[in-house]
């Protein structure tokens, strides 16, 4: 990090005034300018380093600029950068046939340019598939930006988009913040399933095409479903004909210490969307995993949809690369054990000093606090508290992903021990400051 550039930094935030930032008004307010990264850490240009506990927007699972994964794009660009979808291509069958390696009894991938195009094809897959067009999402969920996607999300990022047709949402699980006055997991499975069936059944269960489902919710606060819940859902989908999608995007290749979440669930999915950590986002790539019943479909009729950049060659290698790494260096293992030894225990003994957290959940690296007022009534702190302890957190050179009122713990899976210890100090320590500063 040695020629780093304070002007380079000046220059890049000067610039950013030609650029329109996602879910932002116009200019940005003061983005932070990342010049470097390597592993879990990220440097800005005048050379201050911060720990990634984001892994951006929870996408770096295997970390910042690994080797493996650079070099094989590197080689791949030199050899052939990009192909037309058409052409047949050994990088993409490899990355097709590594990423199957990793799921039970699924049959085919459709590759494409995110995670939000994979979520519209998963949709319309469902729908060529069933001739139906209902699609069951929840609220709390979140799906990506495009047509359909954002339709089917839960959260408020929908409204102001609300052009597609046949979206219907219920409330999943959520013990903490409970819809149906549940006090147990087992109820709280119980009586959102029941909640669902009842939605289905008065739609009309022949109108719908899929139920579309995050396995564990993220951007809406990673909310572990109950036991039960997941597996309800299959047999609510079996009892009508209705294909189930399950939303990896976030969640899978790794986050939860599974290679894909709903494997903690045992739960067989019908279509699976897959996009950030498949690559950690080195090159843009997204895809969704086809169960050979719903190939047939295929074998008799085209799918009415395709992409320049499908199974791209710089993608397809990065996947593959990906993959190894994470097979051979055990970084799904790793995950896991981080989850169970260091940031499960880690967090729990922070809420334990910290009255402001509410609520710890999560598995793996993937952690949530949720902040709130007072625990009694679990009302959820202000956003202006949420940015206050983002600036500290940031201060000291701790880089935080925070949504309404939560902290959300992500490291790339690849965080030593001791990085996650010392990120879990700088919690403490900013948590601390903030509890003495309060009137
Ligand atoms: N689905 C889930 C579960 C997500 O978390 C996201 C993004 O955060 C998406 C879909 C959309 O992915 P992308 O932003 O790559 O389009």
């Amino acid at each position: 990090t040695a020629d780093l550039s304070p002007a380079d930094g000046h220059r890049a935030r000067e610039l950013d005034r030609h650029i329109l930032h996602s879910w932002s008004k116009h200019p940005a307010t003061n983005p932070l300018a990342i010049a470097r990264a390597s592993g879990v850490r990220m440097w800005d240009h005048d050379g201050r380093e911060y720990l990634d506990f984001s892994s951006q927007l929870v996408n770096t699972n295997i970390g910042h600029a690994h080797p493996r994964v650079v070099e094989a794009i590197q080689r791949q660009a030199a050899e052939l950068a990009t192909v037309a979808p058409a052409t047949t291509n050994l990088v993409r069958g490899e990355a097709a046939e590594r990423i199957l390696s990793k799921i039970d009894a699924m049959a085919a991938v459709f590759f494409t340019n995110g995670g939000a195009d994979a979520v519209e094809n998963a949709i319309r897959i469902a729908r060529v598939h069933t001739g139906r067009t209902k699609v069951l999402s929840h609220y709390r969920s979140y799906h990506g930006n495009t047509g359909a996607a954002i339709n089917a999300t839960g959260d408020t990022r929908r409204v102001g988009n609300e052009f597609a047709v046949g979206h219907v949402h219920c409330f999943g699980p959520f013990l903490y913040r409970s819809e149906f006055w549940a006090e147990t997991p087992e109820q709280e499975a119980e009586r959102a399933l029941q909640h669902a069936r009842r939605v289905i059944e008065a739609e009309g269960p022949s109108t719908f095409a899929a139920i579309l489902v995050e396995p564990v919710p993220g951007t809406a606060g990673i909310l572990v479903p109950p036991p039960g819940y997941l597996q309800g859902l299959r047999e609510l989908a079996d009892a009508h004909g209705i294909v189930l999608i399950i939303d990896e995007v976030m969640a899978g290749f790794g986050r939860t210490g599974e290679w894909f979440a709903h494997q903690h669930d045992g739960v067989r999915p019908d279509l699976v969307t897959f996009a950030k950590g498949s690559n950690s986002g080195y090159v843009p790539v997204g895809g969704v995993i086809i169960a050979e019943h719903i190939l047939e479909t295929f074998r008799e009729r085209p799918i009415p949809g395709g992409l320049t950049y499908s199974g791209h060659p710089l993608a397809a290698a990065s996947i593959v690369a990906s993959i190894d790494a994470m097979t051979d260096e055990g970084i799904i293992e790793h995950a896991a054990h981080l989850g169970a030894d260091v940031l499960g225990p880690g967090l729990r003994e922070l809420a334990e000093r910290h009255p402001i957290i509410g609520e710890v959940r999560g598995r793996g690296c993937f952690w949530a606090l949720d902040l709130v007022a007072d625990r009694d009534s679990r009302r959820p702190v202000d956003a202006s508290v949420v940015a206050g302890l983002k600036g500290a957190l940031l201060e000291r050179g701790y880089l935080p992903f925070t949504a309404d009122n939560r902290i959300h713990v992500v490291p790339p899976l690849v965080m030593s021990d001791d990085d996650a210890r010392a990120g879990l100090a700088i919690l403490d320590e900013v948590l601390a400051a903030h509890a003495s500063a309060a009137p």
